[in-house]
């Protein structure tokens, strides 16, 4: 198909194909802490251990994490309204805790250092070199098909 023919609501569809977990993404900033909810982790590399994060260029995250610490949270499949507070929709009152940069009680929790920035188009893909990580036994909160999702725990 030619670029000018693709159609981006199907391509979107197309993409959502890919089933995925679903994490916050936080950083802290001169005016605090900020957060927002992404699917596009991806961890990138062992030697040295690299993440990697897609923000789209649009999005106040974007200046805050520019050169700058962040934290990915592996969300848990109990904490759908904490994706949601974190992907615009406000909710009130804040169905989460915070525990300094991290997001209490999420499946994992992978702080960074910023390794590297790269042009992803109406993205910026931002790679991030690990420096702490924890994680838990528990049932991530999935994202397939444009709607959140479960997925069975590895027992
Ligand atoms: C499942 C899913 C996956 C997504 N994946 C991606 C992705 O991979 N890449 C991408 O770029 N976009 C992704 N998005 C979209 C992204 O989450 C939104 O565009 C995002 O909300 C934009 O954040 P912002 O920084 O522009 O907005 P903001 O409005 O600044 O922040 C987003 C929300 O987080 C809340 N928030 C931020 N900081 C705090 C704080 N300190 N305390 C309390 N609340 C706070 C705000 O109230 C707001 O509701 C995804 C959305 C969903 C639902």
């Amino acid at each position: 198909m030619g670029e000018m023919a693709m159609d981006r609501r199907e391509l979107r569809n197309c993409f959502g194909r890919f089933a995925t977990g679903v994490t916050v993404v936080t950083c802290l900033h001169e005016q605090g802490s900020h957060g927002f909810t992404a699917n596009s982790f991806t961890s990138v590399s062992l030697d040295p251990p690299l993440v990697l994060v897609s923000v789209d260029r649009k999005t106040r995250a974007l200046p805050y994490l520019k050169g700058n610490r962040f934290t990915v949270n592996i969300l848990r499949d109990d904490q759908q309204q904490t994706a949601m507070h974190f992907a615009g929709k406000s909710q009130h009152p804040a169905p989460f805790e915070w525990d300094g940069t991290r997001i209490a009680g999420s499946l994992a929790y992978i702080d960074c250092d910023p390794w590297a920035e790269y042009d992803g188009g109406d993205h910026v893909l931002i790679v991030g070199k690990v420096t702490r990580f924890e994680y838990e036994d528990g049932a991530p909160l999935a994202f397939y098909g444009g709607k959140f999702s479960k997925v069975a725990s590895p027992e």
